[in-house]
């Protein structure tokens, strides 16, 4: 059994920004800049968004991290976020989610220009992703795929299967696999709430993506010898004994299900700090294509 090494892959990643960043900037050129925006005061969203700032700074990107209050209108948050698509300044930007309640996730993931859109939520950007060309992939699936890529796991002809169906996660990561390509070229089941003998299907898979939220929920009699497990899950559990008093736990039981797995990975450790690489590699590319554009 191989332990898929997020930290460690997402930190060769950052490395290679890292050394592409010095080449630009040596060139006396500007250096990609990302900025972030966060609506509101959540203690998850925080954590999340100071991490991407500081993973900015440490690779020598430029970083601004609008912070507004809880309050914020959605005019003022559009308003903002026109400010931002026009400002050449500016290779990409994100927004942070959840919004607070009285404001249309979806008008304003609609309002940021798909050239910055470096979250790779905009419809534009998922339409072309579906169609395999030139776009921004979300971070989450985007680490997934670099990941098998760089682990050299075979895809071809096997069975995936993806528990979850989330715009962010689920529903993309089902379709990257599907397409023509390695990493790709699988057959593929979404599966989800409504799905009926859940086990019947993930004892099939070669291949499973958990994202689904639930700690512990895929367990040894759920997966058959030899699987490729990929846990996407996150969740806060409380626990009087940890430091912080809750200790971050995946979708997959790790200690049962790693028995069977050929390649599984750790949470934490896994999935997220991929995500975040992603997110930055998805900056440079922002970067790359503004200046063949400019
Ligand atoms: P979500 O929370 O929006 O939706 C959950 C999905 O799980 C839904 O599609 C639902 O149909 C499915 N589901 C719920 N119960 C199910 C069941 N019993 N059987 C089968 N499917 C079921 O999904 P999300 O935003 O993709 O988040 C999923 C998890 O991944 C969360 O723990 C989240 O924190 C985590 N996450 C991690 C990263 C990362 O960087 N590692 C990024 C995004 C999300």
């Amino acid at each position: 059994m191989t332990i898929l090494d997020g930290k460690k892959l997402s930190e060769e990643i950052k490395q290679e920004i890292a050394q592409e960043v010095k080449e630009i900037a040596s060139k006396g050129e500007r250096v990609p800049h990302l900025a972030a925006v966060l609506v509101g005061n959540d203690g998850a969203s925080l954590t999340y968004v100071g991490s991407k700032v500081r993973s900015c700074e440490k690779i020598g990107f430029q970083s601004t991290l609008i912070h507004l209050p809880e309050d914020t209108t959605q005019d003022e948050l559009l308003e903002k976020i026109k400010e931002l698509n026009n400002d050449e300044g500016l290779d990409g930007f994100i927004v942070q989610l959840p919004l607070p309640k009285h404001i249309d996730e979806q008008t304003v993931l609609e309002a940021v220009s798909p050239k910055k859109d470096v979250d790779g939520f905009h419809p534009e950007n998922f339409g072309r992703m579906a169609l395999g060309m030139e776009s921004f992939i979300p971070a989450t699936p985007f680490g997934i795929i670099e990941m098998l890529k760089r682990y050299n796991i075979e895809t071809s002809g096997k069975h995936a299967v993806v528990i979850g169906r989330s715009n962010i996660v689920g529903r993309p990561i089902s379709i990257l696999l599907s397409n023509k390509g390695q990493p790709g070229d699988c057959t593929v089941t979404l599966t989800h709430s409504r799905t009926k003998n859940l086990k019947e299907i993930t004892k099939t898979a070669d291949i499973i993506v958990s994202a689904l939220g639930v700690p512990n929920f895929v367990t040894a009699d759920m997966v058959k010898e030899g699987v490729v497990v990929i846990d996407v899950g996150i969740t806060r559990v409380p626990d009087e004994n940890a430091k912080r008093g809750y200790v971050i736990t995946g979708d997959v039981n790790f200690d049962e299900v790693s028995k069977k797995a050929s390649f599984i990975t750790p949470v934490p450790g896994g999935v997220g700090p991929m995500t975040i690489a992603m997110l930055l590699k998805n900056t440079l590319l922002a970067r790359h294509r503004n200046m063949k554009n400019s």
